[in-house]
């Protein structure tokens, strides 16, 4: 019976692993090895990291730090919880694990356009998901915005902040609504008149939307990012609507003893806020097993 079982290896569940190693708890964190910091050219807003670094560069030291304090890594995909007299237990493919808390830390997953070059494309910029994290290299671009769900437009408003230039596009089933149109022509976004056609990456992104082929510096696609909460939602926790799943201030879900943090949480897909709730999370966990 383990104190606590975490999974999920991004900067989630590794920061989990190094406060709840540190903290002297007996812990096995199970990753699937898919955490999105690997697709990161380089991020420039981790705090102390003046120069930027690049997504595997810091999951490498994440993972060092956690296992400097003991931690268990196993690789593999958990399947299935179950509720126990005395905890939680978990079903991978060829073993199962007893814990008596268990920390939720699957990330969530990019909704991806189809492209051959993409991560070519993402390494020279051309690509870019995260106005939030990258807004700031493009400023002054030439900027195109792909949207693919409802309510996407919301990023070239938020790309104003960067550039003059922000025009949207969008997918046949995520046409903007006429009260989006009038915002975006208030807010200087040129909107394409028809859903968007073929995407090609050459020294430029190039876009074809009905007659119109034109070259932009840098695209944006907003087709969705869909929490990985099917494990919490077998178990019957709470989640939002948009599938993120609810926590309280201490990061624990509707069910004691199960939490979770970072981006499988409705909010802020962020590196910053991943560490932080995690850090929440863990002291949270050892205060729960102390009890
Ligand atoms: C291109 C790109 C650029 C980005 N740039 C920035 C940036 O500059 N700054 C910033 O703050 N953020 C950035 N982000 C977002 C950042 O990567 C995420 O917010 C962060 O990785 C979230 O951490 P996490 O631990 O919640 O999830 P993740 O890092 O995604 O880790 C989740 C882990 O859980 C594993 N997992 C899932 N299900 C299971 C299961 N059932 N069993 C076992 N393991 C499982 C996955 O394989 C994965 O390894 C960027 C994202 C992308 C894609």
């Amino acid at each position: 019976m383990w104190d606590c079982a975490i999974i999920g290896g991004g900067p989630a569940g590794l920061t989990a692993a190094t406060y709840l190693g540190r903290f002297k708890r007996d812990i096995v964190l199970i990753d699937a090895g898919e955490s999105r910091l690997k697709r990161i050219p380089k991020s420039r807003n981790v705090p102390g990291f003046p120069d930027g670094i690049t997504g595997g560069e810091l999951l490498a030291r994440m993972q060092d730090q956690a296992s400097r304090y003991g931690a268990l890594f196993l690789a593999g995909e958990v399947q299935a919880i179950k509720r126990g007299a005395e905890g939680f237990g978990l079903r991978l493919e060829h073993d199962t694990i007893d814990a008596r808390t268990v920390l939720i830390a699957t990330g969530a997953k990019l909704v991806e356009p189809e492209l051959a070059e993409l991560d070519a494309a993402l390494a020279r910029g051309l690509i870019r998901y995260c106005p939030i994290c990258d807004g700031y290299e493009a400023q002054d671009k030439n900027i195109a915005v792909l949207g693919g769900r409802p309510g996407a437009i919301a990023e070239a408003h938020f790309l104003r902040t960067y550039s003059d230039r922000v025009s949207y596009f969008w997918q046949d089933d995520a046409m903007p609504t006429a009260a989006e149109l009038k915002a975006a022509r208030e807010h200087g976004i040129r909107v394409a008149q028809g859903p968007v056609g073929a995407l090609k990456i050459g020294d430029q992104v190039e876009i074809t939307s009905g007659r119109a082929r034109e070259t932009f510096d840098v695209l944006y696609p907003c087709l969705g990012c869909d929490p990985q909460s099917a494990l919490t939602r077998d178990l019957g926790a709470d989640h939002a609507s948009e599938g993120g799943v609810r926590v309280g201030a201490h990061m624990e879900t509707s069910i004691a003893g199960l939490f979770a943090a970072g981006d499988v949480l409705q909010g802020l897909d962020q590196i910053a806020s991943a560490c932080g709730q995690a850090a929440i999370a863990a002291v949270a966990i050892h205060n729960r097993l102390k009890a």
